[in-house]
């Protein structure tokens, strides 16, 4: 089944991608088997670099969801009984199975999804990796993680992942919930199924028992009906503020866990006792990174008011630097907007704050003649009030705000409906522990922005969600 495709012609001209192995078409993981989808629709998932099309992917409906969640639950049976040790023998398989398989990982993430092959490479693929390692070191150590406490797993989990970073919410979701015995069914979203598709061989190869982690494509309505399921018991969701909620008005007075992981305007804070240049690369990384596809972007930039020209001024001249383009070369910063729906959305954001007056700065770089894409954007002077500062934008677009004392910086950070994530940047510890008890945001960075690791929790208040992923909070929820 496994054949060469017109993938392959992105081979061409970019060296990497002649690495990848793909199949024309996928079918459903379901119950440790390849199937088709009882609707036999299929949709296309294409490159947001040129358009083409890339494979064509299964749309599960009602029916293949209960396939897969029936698959589930007869698998949960075996898998929650055997020995935690050998859980984690199969966890640690998928980790290396993964690592072997990397650079055509890292190549068909950056193909789907558009993001820098660069960054897919050196941050996607490796934390995916150790998401599974760090798991599997946990699955004969849960006694130790919850001394005293009888816990147990909860059952068939309902997964659903978003198109930002595909493999690696992949690897979030389904690492933890195997090492504490749960069963997954998983949904990837949409423009960006291919990687955890690849996921779905690894797991195959690896052995692991039939049923205990079933993929299956498609829109939002597999995603409801996987939501809707009598037979899933807990629900691990990452994406939009708006289906979040969705979910949570669906799970209503049924016995299912939640964690939901939605959008941020995350508040990145620079101080006039900062290093200047490298608060530069923080703010640079905190909204360019990913396109600004991150849900905790530091999209909302506060500059202490006397340093403010000076850091502008800085940022602009290194914004021209930056390369956009195609997602496959090495030297790209910055890559494809995943689809069209988005670039329209983040255009529409663009267009409103020009409009609202903000003093506006976009690079001058050239763009390619295909494809979606977007130059890195600044609004300078952004009133407290505009759409611009309140609403998650989810690309390239960085707002400005100055303030100068701590109390108005804690206020205006604070005073977004998301509380995901924030940065601080200052030479004074004090200042560091001082805001980063009273910012209201899951994760507080000092002095960086936008790193994680598979030992620390991430997760947000308000707006954006609740429970916590990674670390042994990310244990904790996937037990009682
Ligand atoms: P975005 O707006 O960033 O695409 P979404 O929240 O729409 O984010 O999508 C995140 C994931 O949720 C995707 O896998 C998508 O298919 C899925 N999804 C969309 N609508 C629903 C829904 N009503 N119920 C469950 N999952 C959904």
């Amino acid at each position: 089944m496994s054949t060469k495709n017109n993938a392959w012609e992105y081979a061409d001209s970019i060296e990497s991608a002649s690495h990848i192995n793909l199949r024309k078409q996928y079918g459903l993981y379901i119950d440790g088997k390849w199937v088709k989808p009882s609707s036999n629709k299929y949709f296309s998932s294409s490159n947001p670099h040129d358009e083409k099309h890339i494979a064509d992917v299964s749309e599960a409906n009602e029916d293949d969801v209960d396939r897969a969640v029936q698959a589930a639950a007869k698998a949960y049976k075996l898998w929650s009984k055997i020995s935690a040790a050998e859980r984690g023998k199969y966890i640690f398989r998928i980790a290396r199975l993964m690592q072997e398989q990397a650079r055509e990982l890292a190549v068909i993430e950056s193909l789907d999804s558009g993001k820098p092959i660069r960054e897919a490479r050196d941050i996607d693929i490796p934390l995916a990796c150790n998401h599974f390692f760090y798991y599997a070191g946990w699955a004969d150590k849960l006694e130790y993680a919850f001394p005293n406490q009888q816990k147990k797993p909860l059952g068939v989990a309902g997964q659903i992942i978003p198109w930002n970073f595909p493999l690696l919410m992949a690897a979030w979701k389904i690492a933890p919930a195997l090492a504490t015995g749960n069963t997954v069914v998983l949904k990837p979203a949409e423009t960006t199924s291919l990687t955890a598709l690849k996921l779905a061989e690894i797991i195959e190869a690896s052995g692991i028992p039939s049923g205990v982690v079933n993929i299956v494509t498609g829109f939002g309505d597999t995603g409801a009906a996987l939501v809707a399921h009598p037979k899933v018991s807990k629900i691990a969701f990452t994406g939009s503020t708006a289906v979040g909620k969705l979910i949570q008005k669906t799970i209503a007075g049924s016995n299912k866990k939640a964690t939901l992981e939605l959008g941020g305007k995350s508040a990145n804070i620079i101080f006039d006792d900062a290093p200047i240049d490298q608060a530069v690369e923080g703010i640079i990384n905190g909204i360019f990174f990913n396109q600004g596809h991150v849900c905790c972007a530091g999209s909302r930039l506060f500059v202490q008011e006397n340093i403010a020209e000076k850091v502008i001024r800085k940022l602009k001249h290194r914004m021209q630097s930056l390369q956009v383009g195609n997602p496959l070369d090495k030297n790209t910063d910055i890559g494809a907007i995943n689809s069209k729906e988005q670039l329209k959305i983040i255009q529409r954001y663009i267009d409103i704050g020009i409009k609202e007056g903000s003093e506006f700065f976009q690079t001058d770089c050239a763009l390619p003649v295909q494809g979606y894409y977007c130059r890195p954007t600044l609004f300078v002077n952004v009133a407290q009030s505009s759409i611009l500062a309140q609403e998650e934008i989810f690309g390239p677009v960085l707002t400005i705000q100055t303030f100068r004392t701590v109390d108005e910086v804690i206020q205006k950070a604070n005073n977004s409906p998301y509380g995901l994530a924030a940065g601080v940047w200052t030479d004074k510890g004090s200042k560091i522990f001082n805001l980063t008890s009273k910012l209201k945001a899951g994760v507080v960075w000092a002095n960086t922005y936008n790193k994680f690791d598979p030992s620390s929790p991430f997760g947000g208040y308000k707006e954006s969600g609740f429970g916590r992923e990674g670390g042994l909070h990310g244990l904790g929820a996937y037990l009682k």
